[in-house]
């Protein structure tokens, strides 16, 4: 028998991971989000930057960067993007900052965004990327919670709604699908996904010399 080793396995380098969540308005992603940045510290948000106008309650810097049309062009050809996209009538993209390197550095990131932007991070990054559908039980469902949040006229629901359908349609194209018909029930369902993709072997840098030591 080998002496007990001084550091857990779970506790080994490891690379950051780059958490995506996806669902159609309505379905529960931002409140998930917002589950998730509360209750693990090892995860933070990838703030977007978009075009369009703050809603009530939104800070800017911590919801958004909240832009102009022309400082979001400035940024597009600037280079500035991991990824952007067109949602609705506005853009949101993912500015690059500090990701490359707190990822090496074992930093995980949450993104809430678009089937778009899921896409374009997997062509830039597959290897680091975790990605995590969240579908609504049904649509009368959807409906329902979209005009609960009585921030959008009945106009801009109804433009929702048929926007659900078509992100909807993207489902396949992700790692994970969970439902969400209980939020509690869809966060643990959520933090086991995160839990053990943080615990695949490609992701910790740190078993080869764990396991070197192990052995010696
Ligand atoms: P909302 O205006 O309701 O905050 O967001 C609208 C949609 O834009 C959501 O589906 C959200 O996931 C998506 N979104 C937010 N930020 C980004 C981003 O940086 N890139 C992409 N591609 N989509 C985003």
């Amino acid at each position: 028998m080998g002496e007990p080793h001084p550091i857990p396995s779970g506790q080994l380098d490891r690379r950051g991971l780059l958490f995506i969540l996806s669902s159609p308005s309505g379905a529960g992603k931002t409140t998930l989000s917002r589950m998730l940045l509360a209750k693990d510290e090892d995860i933070k948000l990838s703030v977007s930057v978009t075009t369009r106008a703050p809603r009530p309650g939104e800070v800017d810097g911590v919801h958004y960067h909240f832009v102009s049309n022309e400082k979001f062009d400035a940024m597009v050809e600037e280079d500035d993007f991991y990824e952007w996209a067109h949602v609705f009538d506005h853009r949101y993209g993912t500015p690059k900052g500090l990701i490359r390197t707190a990822l090496k550095e074992g930093q995980d990131f949450l993104f809430d965004i678009d089937w778009q932007g899921t896409q374009q991070l997997y062509q830039k990054d597959q290897q680091d990327v975790v990605s995590v559908f969240i579908l609504p039980p049904s649509l009368d469902e959807l409906r329902r919670r979209l005009e609960a949040r009585a921030q959008d006229s009945d106009a801009v629901i109804d433009d929702r709604m048929d926007r659900a359908r078509a992100e909807i349609s993207h489902w396949a194209e992700y790692d994970y699908v969970v439902i969400n018909d209980d939020v509690d029930e869809c966060f643990d369902r959520v933090r086991e996904v995160l839990d053990a993709e943080r615990m695949r072997r490609t992701r910790q840098t740190g078993l080869i010399p764990f396991v070197r030591e192990l052995m010696a």
